[in-house]
């Protein structure tokens, strides 16, 4: 008998029908002699709906009562699927991350969980009563409820799972696993049987919103697999495990593009030390994450600096820059809300030349200009004006022969 944490995303929970198939999809696991932790987010839209309700109320909303309204999504979703299993004749109850205790620090909106209490679900699991758990919430020391970012019920389940000490987390979502890229933008994307946490969490970074980094942090921290696959299908998804010696590690496994960015750029910029600190400090200070960074050094003593921050973040990182810019008599600063990131991701690169300029000359076939590129051991990003976003990634697809051959065979 294995222990099974199965997480079902907000499209398979979206309306009854889906919910009455989940429960279908449980009472099987369950006949098929397993125990199962049920892991669910909000009905497809309702977290979006929330939000909107409260920038309608309060244009900068306070983040303690933001949190409060924002996981109730969750609370109605994981009744409703109690109720649909227990109407099959199988004992479920239904639990709040409060409830089972999934503490978190109170980094409201985007809070990080510290530690999960398992006692109340191992007490319901020996009494045959099959949890089903909300995701995306947690409670911190203080008794507050707080939710874990978008996409936080995939770290729910692999918490969980951790927890639990699970044999495998399930994410059951819209499409059948994880592809070569994102198959509602390529429809030549493929499937792949398998890929590696770093490699995962790369893609997740960078744009991927199939799981959650933080999930995939976890379930590297714990060597927990997750299994992403369909919950409208039978058919196997994708396994996300920890690199071993006999994985032939192919030279890119993924292509990811995003548009949540934005760019910043410092004009002339002294060139002296602690420019950089004077700069970017403000921004850590209010908990902004910059992501690229360039900088060149400039003979004259300036340099432009140009950097990336999250778009929901751009306002407040720009008045920051700004203040910062004249304190330091910088010329200007430039802001370009039009970007997209495109990035290849393997964990083969690290032994193979040349990806970078295969990667820059089949941009340029497509005249699109580069604005930005930075590299990592497993992936290398190009920042291009967002109207050529989805087009850079078929291209990327294409030129390194995603869309045909063997993916991923043992070797
Ligand atoms: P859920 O609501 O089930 O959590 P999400 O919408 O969060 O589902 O994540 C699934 C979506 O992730 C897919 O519909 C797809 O558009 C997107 N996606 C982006 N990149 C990929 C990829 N490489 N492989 C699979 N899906 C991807
Ligand atoms: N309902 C939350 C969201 O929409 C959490 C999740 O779906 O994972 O972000
Ligand atoms: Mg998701």
């Amino acid at each position: 008998m294995a222990l099974i944490v199965q997480k079902y995303g907000g499209t398979s929970v979206g309306d009854l029908s889906r919910i009455r198939n989940v429960a279908r999809r449980v009472a099987r696991t369950l006949q098929e002699g397993n125990e199962v932790v049920v892991v669910v987010s909000a009905m497809a839209g309702e977290t979006d709906r929330l939000i909107q309700l409260a920038y309608q109320v309060n244009d900068n909303p306070d983040l303690r009562e933001y949190d409060a309204l924002i996981s109730t999504g969750e609370q109605m979703s994981v009744a409703l699927l109690a109720l649909a299993l227990q109407s099959m004749g199988i004992p479920a109850k239904s639990f709040l991350g409060p409830q089972v205790r999934i503490l978190t620090d109170d980094g409201f909106s985007q809070a990080r969980i510290q530690k999960v209490e398992v006692q109340r679900l191992r007490k319901e699991l020996r009494a045959g009563v099959t949890p089903v758990v909300a995701g995306f919430q947690g409670v911190d020391r203080d008794g507050n409820i707080t939710t874990l970012g978008r996409g936080g019920s995939d770290t729910t389940g692999v918490a969980l799972a951790a927890a639990l000490q699970a044999e495998v987390c399930e994410i059951y979502t819209d499409v059948e696993g994880v592809y070569t890229t994102d198959p509602n933008i390529c429809p030549e994307a493929r499937k792949l049987s398998h890929i590696t946490y770093d490699e995962m969490m790369e893609l997740a970074s960078l744009g991927a919103k199939v799981l959650q980094i933080r999930a995939v942090e976890f379930a590297k921290k714990f060597n927990i697999p997750i299994h992403v696959r369909s919950s409208f299908s039978d058919k196997n998804g994708t396994l996300v495990i920890k690199e071993d010696e006999k994985m032939e590690r192919v030279l890119v496994s993924g292509v990811t593009y995003n548009k949540s960015e934005a760019r910043i750029t410092v004009v002339r910029v002294p060139d002296k030390p602690g420019i950089a600190s004077r700069i970017f400090t403000p921004i850590s200070d209010a908990h902004i994450v910059v992501d690229m960074i360039i900088q060149n050094s400039s003979a004259d003593g300036y340099t432009d600096l140009t950097f990336t921050v999250p778009k929901a973040d751009f306002k407040k990182a720009l008045k920051l820059v700004k203040r910062t810019a004249e304190e330091i008599k910088a010329q200007e600063v430039l802001a370009d809300e039009n970007i997209a990131k495109v990035s290849i991701v393997g964990a083969g690169m690290r032994s193979h030349a040349g990806v970078a300029s295969k990667m820059f000359t089949a941009l340029a076939k497509e005249n699109i200009n580069i604005l930005m590129i930075s590299t990592s051991e497993i992936k290398i990003s190009c920042v291009v004006e967002a109207k050529y976003g989805e087009l850079a990634a078929r291209v990327l697809h294409q030129a390194f022969g995603l869309d045909k051959g063997e993916l991923r065979k043992e070797s």
